[in-house]
């Protein structure tokens, strides 16, 4: 069983790996850019989606 993975972008320019990932008990919860912050998805219920930011070499180096 391979988990399809689905690349998503956000309107900022970051990417994201989504996957999906079923659970035993109900979840509801959301997931926001963490870069801007808009809200990318929102779930309720046993399979919810799994976010990885994908890093991207182009992007230019911030520092905090
Ligand atoms: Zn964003």
């Amino acid at each position: 069983m391979t988990p399809e993975t689905t690349i998503i972008s956000c309107a900022c320019g970051v990417q994201y790996e989504r996957q999906e990932r079923a659970i035993a008990i109900k979840d509801i919860g959301l997931f926001e850019c963490v870069e801007c912050g808009a809200r990318m998805e929102i779930w309720s219920g046993r399979v919810v989606p799994v976010f990885k930011r994908i890093k991207s070499d182009a992007a230019p180096k911030r520092s905090a």
